[in-house]
């Protein structure tokens, strides 16, 4: 199997590129996915698209964490992201870009084809969206479809959403981007600050629950347990029970509850069983298996000591 990460930014057309990738695979007798991974997305925001074609049908639907090639739409893209993360030893990752592959630095030392298909785009089609182009020097870069089958699916892709002409021109693109398209190693060695995901620690949580209950103008009471008109903890006898000697206070269990009903108490973590509906969210996340299922009747007895 052969695995493809698009990188590149919202509104120009990586998603496209990567379904006309998948129609070209098809007309070579091939199978294809792709799908695209959507953050809190906007134009010009960093995106993500993933390829994956193989000679049998492909069931894994997991994003792409070790790809074979790596496309990059956009090269501003490189200082922000380590597009070479994971990228195979004998990988390639194809940039649109104005600098010869030499002159390019990623995280480690890789094969590196380079076109420059933002001026191959302004020129052919009037306007900077490099996908088409880009498709031309994947085409170029690897054996994976022939340009005539790229064409014929840039062809049918492109018609659909922009009409034949703007077709036309992209095909133009991709041909001239297939031709234009040079070969090397870059440098390695470039260093990337990892985003870490923020979680507040134990002593930065409030005390309580985070969403105080509030009344909306509508007159409807929002807040955890959704409102406190519906009990959510009456649609069940089974509750979610931490024991407090295992628990870490690593809190994967308070953002994760969709009733927002585990909260801190002091220094420990404490489910309100007023709200809790019993789905089993906390206890498939709790990395210490603190969370076990308690019944109505233990809880009774719980309360009674
Ligand atoms: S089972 Fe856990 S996640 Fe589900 S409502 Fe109860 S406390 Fe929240
Ligand atoms: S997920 Fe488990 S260990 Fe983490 S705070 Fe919740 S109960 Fe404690």
């Amino acid at each position: 199997m052969l695995e493809i990460r698009f990188h590149g930014r919202g509104g120009t057309g990586t998603v496209t590129a990567s379904r006309a990738l998948a129609k070209a695979v098809f007309y070579e007798g091939k199978h294809a996915v792709t799908f695209p991974s959507f953050g809190a997305e906007r134009r010009g925001a960093p995106v993500l698209a993933f390829a994956r074609i193989d000679n049998k049908k492909i069931t894994k639907r997991t994003q792409i964490y070790e790809p074979d090639i790596v496309v990059v739409l956009d090269d501003s893209l490189l200082e922000l992201t380590d597009v070479a993360k994971g990228l195979k030893e004998n990988g390639i990752c194809v940039v649109n870009t104005k600098k010869k592959p030499e002159e390019i630095q990623l995280s480690k030392v890789v094969k590196v084809a380079t076109v420059d298909a933002s001026k191959i785009a302004r020129e052919e089609i009037g306007l900077e969206i490099t996908n088409s182009a880009i498709l031309g020097a994947l085409a170029k870069s690897v054996n994976i479809v022939s340009l005539s089958n790229l064409l014929k699916a840039i062809k049918e892709v492109f018609a659909v959403k922009l009409g034949e002409s703007a077709a036309e021109k992209n095909c133009n693109a991709a041909k001239r981007a297939y031709n234009e398209t040079t070969f090397g190693q870059c440098k390695g060695g470039k260093s990337y600050q990892e985003h870490q995901p923020w979680l507040p620690t134990v002593d930065e949580l409030p005390i309580g629950t985070i969403i105080p209950k509030t009344k909306v103008k509508t007159g409807q009471m929002i807040g955890p347990g959704t409102a406190n008109t519906r009990i959510t903890g009456t649609w069940s006898h089974k509750k979610a029970f931490i024991d407090t000697e295992k628990c870490i206070k690593c809190l994967q269990c308070v953002f994760h509850c969709p009733e927002g009903t585990i909260h801190r108490e002091e220094d420990i973590i404490k489910v309100d069983w007023s709200y809790c509906k019993a789905c089993g969210v906390c206890i498939n996340i709790c990395p210490k298996s603190a969370i076990s299922f308690i019944t109505v009747k233990d809880i009774a007895e719980i309360i009674s000591k």
